[in-house]
Parts: structure tokens; C-alpha cells; sequence
């Protein structure tokens, strides 16, 4: 891993050049930020759950004919992926009011909203990733509207998708944050889905009791995170039974029921 040529540490993850080109390896750490990074902490076992968990999501939703960037889970912590140009944005889909939104907007969380939503940050960490309107992104050109509408059409349609998988397990998708990325494909570029879908990137809510099964764990101290993790990934059908460490990690993430 040493001798690879790192290209970009992100604060959970590593992107290092891909053994053929057009391609990238993703390593997901065990670091934990929060608050623009203000608050950290490394969390035993986190990066491995979150390969396997996102490895899943992703190939679930290439089942349903949306492209991502995903090729193939490596190993514990790795995934090959298809190398991109990242469209500077954090796409955010909302069902339920929680977070910034409700803060924002005095919306108790919780609170089901009247319709999806669908919101767009600029990833600027040092800005501290601040909402922007459409008109922002047409203005300054980070996307086009083609590219804009194609990110939200298929937001909502990873929307519906998630809600429903997460449903059929006992959890309400509150809401989740995406990224996209260019591929070169012939004289343009094809849109696909990038980065990562974990617990670390939705609000994930146990349906029954509202449990946090999500980063919000972190966030907010409420301790036992990558035991939440390991609940989602466990009732996903990707582990055997709930575990920290990832030494019972099913050889290959099965469908869902
Ligand atoms: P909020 O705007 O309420 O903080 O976040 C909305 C949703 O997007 C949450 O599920 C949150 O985890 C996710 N999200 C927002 N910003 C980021 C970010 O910078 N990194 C990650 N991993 N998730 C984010």
C-alpha cells in the first residue's frame, strides 16, 4: 500500500492511483469528523463496515440502472472505482426534517415533510460546505442545468429506492448526502454516482423506537457508533450477526429479502 500513489485524503477516506488507468482505489478509514472537522476520533472498525455497507448500496443501485463509479470491492477497507472529475457538490435528499435543516428552518426533528427535498452544498470544507441555490450553480458554472437536472432525477430515484430497502429492515431513511463525478465517455461525459452511501452520509432511524443507527451517534455523543453501524450492516444481510471488529463479514453481501 505504501509504494501507491496517494491521490487525495478526504477526512474518511483515501483515494490512491488504480492499477490500470481510468481507475482509482478507495480506502475507507476508521477516522471520524464532525463539525468541519473540529471534532475527531478514530473508531475501531468504522472503514470496513462503511466499505461493505456502501460496496452493497451501490451495487443495489446498479441493479436498478443507476451508474456509479463502483467496480469491486478489493478487500476489508479497499474498492477499485472508476476514476472521475467530482461535480463540486453535496447533493442532500430530505424526508424527514433533522439536522441542519431543522436548525435552519425551526422544524422539529423528526417531522415528516410535506415532499422530498432535495438541497445542494458547495464542498468547500473551508467554507464549511454552505447551501447554495440552482442559481449558484448555473452563475459560477459548477454544473450545468443538464447536469443539474439529471443529479436530482436521480437522487430521487436512489430516494425511493433506499427508502424502500431501509423499510423492509426496520429503518426510516431521514435523509442523505451524495456526490456525483464526470466520466469521460466518447466526445463528453456521463454523470454517474461517486464517492460514497453509509451510515457516515444518511440519517438512518430505527423504525420503531427512532434509534440513531447513523453518524448522528458520533455527532452528538451518544456513544456505541460503530455498533449502530454494524446493526445496519446486519440487517442488510451483509453480516452474520452484529460485530466491531468485522471478523464475521459474510464473503459476499447478499440480496435483500
Ligand atoms: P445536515 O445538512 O442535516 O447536516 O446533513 C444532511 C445529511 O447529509 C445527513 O445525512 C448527513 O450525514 C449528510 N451530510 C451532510 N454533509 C455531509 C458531509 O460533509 N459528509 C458526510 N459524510 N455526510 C454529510
Amino acid at each position: 500500500m505504501s509504494r501507491r500513489k496517494q491521490i487525495y485524503e478526504g477526512k474518511a477516506k483515501i483515494l490512491y492511483e488504480g492499477p490500470e488507468p481510468g481507475t482509482l482505489i478507495q480506502y475507507f478509514k476508521d477516522d471520524a469528523t464532525a463539525f468541519n472537522a473540529q471534532k475527531k476520533a478514530t473508531l475501531d472498525g468504522k472503514g470496513v463496515l462503511n466499505n461493505r455497507i456502501s460496496e452493497y448500496m451501490m451495487l443495489r443501485l446498479a441493479e436498478i440502472g443507476i451508474p456509479t463509479h463502483f467496480i469491486k470491492r478489493l478487500n476489508m477497507r479497499e474498492q477499485l472505482i472508476k476514476r472521475v472529475e467530482i461535480v463540486p457538490l453535496e447533493v442532500i435528499c430530505r424526508n424527514v426534517a433533522a439536522g441542519t435543516m431543522s436548525k435552519r428552518l425551526g422544524i422539529e426533528e423528526g417531522e415528516r415533510l410535506p415532499r422530498t427535498i432535495v438541497e445542494f452544498c458547495l464542498k468547500r470544507d473551508d467554507l464549511g460546505d454552505p447551501l447554495i441555490a440552482e442559481e449558484h450553480i448555473h452563475a459560477f458554472g459548477w454544473a450545468s442545468e443538464a447536469e443539474v437536472d439529471e443529479m436530482i432525477a436521480m437522487t430521487l430515484r436512489i430516494n425511493d429506492y433506499m427508502q424502500g430497502l431501509f423499510a423492509g429492515v426496520g429503518i426510516r431513511l431521514v435523509d442523505f448526502k451524495i456526490e456525483f463525478g464526470r466520466l469521460a465517455a466518447g466526445d463528453g461525459h456521463q454523470i454517474i454516482l461517486a464517492d460514497e452511501i453509509s451510515p457516515d452520509s444518511c440519517r438512518l432511524w430505527d423504525w420503531e423506537t427512532h434509534k440513531k443507527l447513523d453518524k448522528d451517534r458520533f455527532r452528538r455523543d451518544l456513544g456505541d457508533v460503530t455498533e449502530a453501524y454494524s446493526e445496519v450492516a446486519t440487517r442488510l444481510g451483509i453480516l452474520k450477526q452484529p460485530t466491531v471488529g468485522g471478523d464475521n463479514i459474510a464473503p459476499f453481501p447478499s440480496r435483500p429479502k
